[in-house]
């Protein structure tokens, strides 16, 4: 028995899921359309500087 549970992790959804972006300053990702749907451009913590990330590749790549 398992409920359906969505989940922001994109991992294999390569064409319905749109471009993300992450904030510069505190990480978050943000859709597209989240943005879109907002009065402005900016981030939870304020912040207004996001980078383009791409949900279908989704690797972890630890760097420590
Ligand atoms: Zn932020």
């Amino acid at each position: 028995m398992s409920e359906p549970t969505p989940e922001i992790v994109a991992e294999e959804k390569p064409t319905s899921f749109s471009v993300f972006y992450s904030c510069m300053r505190c990480g978050t990702q943000v859709s597209q359309s989240e943005l879109t749907r907002l009065p402005e451009i900016k981030c939870i913590c304020g912040f207004r500087v996001f980078t383009k990330v791409r949900p279908p590749v989704v690797k972890t790549i630890k760097a420590f």
